[in-house]
């Protein structure tokens, strides 16, 4: 592991100016730079970097973060590769700390939660746009409440179903572990089988800094009954 002195270092050093314009080319624009989306197709640039927030942000396609996240989305690195690959570039020296066999554990339990709710994230997003439900009920739900769609996506809403375990069978048929599939909180055991816990709800992902979905928050918004335009809701 990277000891926390290497990390402090390194995130001190970094310049992201410096660092997403060995990628982009970026042109000074007030305080701000501006180039070209490396993560959509763009002709007119709406790829914005900020030096004094250290953040980068497409107004195209809503992509955003700071230069680790910039580094992990556009090469690919995992965390760890991308603070070793701005320690060689800021030529610090990495100290590495000794793991314990548990901490590995946790730590791989940990990355597997994180792949779960990367894919419940997807999941329930289709679910959002491509299912009759998600449309009937949570869109326009969204809508009357004022999202719009470019909003909706950008902040990767999706939508529940009301079934029982439309999200669990998906996730046990994309060979995820009921175990961990529990520990996300997404699901619950009930006897023999796994029962979605948050059927019928809009579902707002929560990101860490580095852009992975660490948790989710869930609205209950209930059946549209016929003829009435009012839904019920409160806060799970
Ligand atoms: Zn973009």
């Amino acid at each position: 592991m990277i000891s926390q002195h290497t990390i402090q270092q390194i995130q001190s050093r970094i310049d992201i100016i410096e660092i997403v314009g060995d990628f982009v080319k970026l042109k000074k624009r007030g305080a701000n730079y501006m180039g070209l989306c490396p993560f959509h197709n763009e002709k007119s640039p709406s790829f914005t970097v900020s030096p004094s927030k250290e953040i980068y942000k497409c107004f195209g396609c809503g992509k955003s973060g700071n230069t680790i996240s910039f580094l992990m989305e556009h090469e690919k690195y995992s965390y760890v590769e991308a603070l070793r690959w701005l320690a060689n570039r800021y030529q610090v020296e990495v100290e590495e700390t000794e793991t314990s066999p548990e901490f590995k554990q946790l730590q791989q339990v940990a990355d597997s939660l994180y792949i779960i709710n990367g894919f419940a994230q997807k999941y329930f997003a289709e679910q959002l746009f491509s299912s009759e439900e998600g449309e009937d009920i949570a869109i326009s739900y969204l809508k009357e409440r004022g999202f719009r769609e470019d909003i909706v996506r950008k902040f990767q809403i999706g939508y529940c179903l009301q079934q029982r375990d439309a999200f669990s069978k998906a996730a046990v048929a994309a060979q995820f572990n009921p175990e961990l599939l529990v520990k996300t909180g997404l699901v619950v055991q009930r006897e023999e089988s796994l029962v979605d816990n948050y059927r019928g709800r809009i579902i707002f992902p929560i990101h860490n800094n580095t852009g992975k979905v660490i948790g989710f928050g869930a609205r209950i918004i209930g059946k549209k009954r016929p003829g009435a335009k009012v839904y019920q809701h409160s806060r799970k």
